[in-house]
């Protein structure tokens, strides 16, 4: 039993990765960002992990298909 968690082929919504752990049923992590995301319909929401370990919700919008555009 691998201790990794398998990836998704859910894309980071900021840096455009697929290094992504999954964390819950719409619920993910970037490990190449160090961001967590959660998935709606259509978009995502994302946090910022601040150094207490809180989540701190990043202004945008993060589009799910639309993030080869940005940068
Ligand atoms: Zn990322």
């Amino acid at each position: 039993m691998s201790a990794t968690e398998p990836l998704t082929a859910t894309r980071c919504p900021v840096c455009g990765q697929k290094l992504v752990g999954k964390l819950g049923t719409n619920q993910f992590f970037c490990w190449t960002c160090f961001v967590e995301f959660h998935r709606f319909r259509d978009s995502f929401r994302v946090f910022a992990i601040d150094q207490e370990g809180g989540l701190k919700a990043v202004e945008g919008s993060w589009d799910t298909e639309k993030t080869d555009t940005k940068g």
